[in-house]
């Protein structure tokens, strides 16, 4: 029967039939991927699966994995302990939302665009979402609108919410509803108390409840998947390293600036990074005020932890 993969802990993967039962499933023997045999452990939450009951077991509900069947899209990270081996994250996603604060802590647009940049890369559309809108004073409400305007130019939907007082959920459950969401951001920005908002009764610890060192009582190592109370499915992944490989070809970084497509084919030379090359279309429209200069700032940073990464 099919199930999805709603967590993960190693060997063990909790997975739910379309009829809402759930089982202890792990893999055994050979595993197939889209009908290829696969060695290396490669579920992820998110995946569609086959699986079996186990032999003689009526009551535990624990099934064998026998074949994933293909991804629309997945995220990976590298191990820490080993850079070159890589785990898949999260699969099958309808859109990641990077939650980000004006304050307390201030996410910076570097860090943003590098999301935005590897989000684009997997083709995982992004939603900006700016958390603890209660305590933006005039000025942060400002800083608010003006990040607002450039990422909605560029395409990307941008929403303004508070875990504290809930203004803002409803359109925030809307973007939700009937899609599955990866949720991702900083320490500290308020994701936590977000997913405590959008699951009633699942009680999350939040950081001021457990303290920045009490990590190693709530490790969440792996991405877990939960149900929306309205349709829909959550993806929270306990960090953004997943976000911070750029595992792109230099040539390639100006494709996942959205705003800069249009402009790269007009480069004199169709290998340009636009950095100094002549005739670059694209540094010309950073000049004429068309591509915004902190994108572009971001997208020279960038490059040059790629170059240095010697892709
Ligand atoms: P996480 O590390 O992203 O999961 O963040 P937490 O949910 O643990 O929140 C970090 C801190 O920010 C805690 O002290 C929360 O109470 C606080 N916080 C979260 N959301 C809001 C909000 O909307 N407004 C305010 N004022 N504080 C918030
Ligand atoms: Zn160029």
């Amino acid at each position: 029967m099919q199930a999805t993969i709603y967590r993960s802990t190693g060997s063990w993967y909790t997975a739910k039939t379309e009829e809402g039962e759930i089982f202890q499933a792990r893999m055994k023997g050979i595993l197939k991927l889209d009908g290829k045999i696969t060695s290396t452990n490669p579920i992820a939450v998110g995946d569609v699966v086959e699986i079996v009951r186990e032999d003689g077991d009526v009551t535990a509900n624990n099934a064998m994995i026998t074949e994933i069947t293909a991804r629309r899209n997945y995220i990976v990270r590298s191990s820490p302990h080993k850079k070159t081996q890589k785990h898949i994250v999260a699969a099958n996603m309808d859109q990641a939302m990077l939650i980000c604060t004006v304050k307390e802590p201030r996410t910076s647009n570097g860090f943003m665009d590098r999301f935005l940049v590897t989000a684009a890369a997997y083709h995982i559309p992004v939603i900006l979402v700016f958390n603890k809108w209660d305590i933006y004073n005039e000025k942060d409400l400002e800083k608010f609108d003006e990040l607002r305007d450039l990422y909605e130019n560029i395409g990307y939907k941008v929403l303004l919410v508070s875990a504290e007082t809930t203004d803002g959920l409803d359109e925030l459950k809307a973007a939700m509803k009937d899609k599955t969401t990866l949720m991702s951001g900083h320490s500290g920005v308020g994701k936590s108390s977000l997913i405590n908002q959008l699951l009633p009764g699942l009680d999350l610890r939040t950081t001021a409840v457990s303290g920045w060192s009490g990590k190693g009582l709530h490790t969440t190592t792996y991405a877990e998947m939960y149900d929306l109370p309205e349709g829909g499915r959550l993806i929270d992944t306990p960090g953004v390293r997943e976000f911070g490989i750029v595992d792109i070809p230099k040539p390639e970084l100006s494709h996942y600036f959205l705003e800069m497509q249009p402009y790269i084919t007009e480069c004199q030379f169709n290998n340009c990074l636009h950095i100094n090359e002549p005739g670059c279309a694209v540094k010309e429209a950073v000049n004429e005020g068309e591509i915004d200069v902190e994108r572009y700032v971001s997208y020279a940073s960038i490059l040059e932890t790629i170059q240095e990464e010697q892709y």
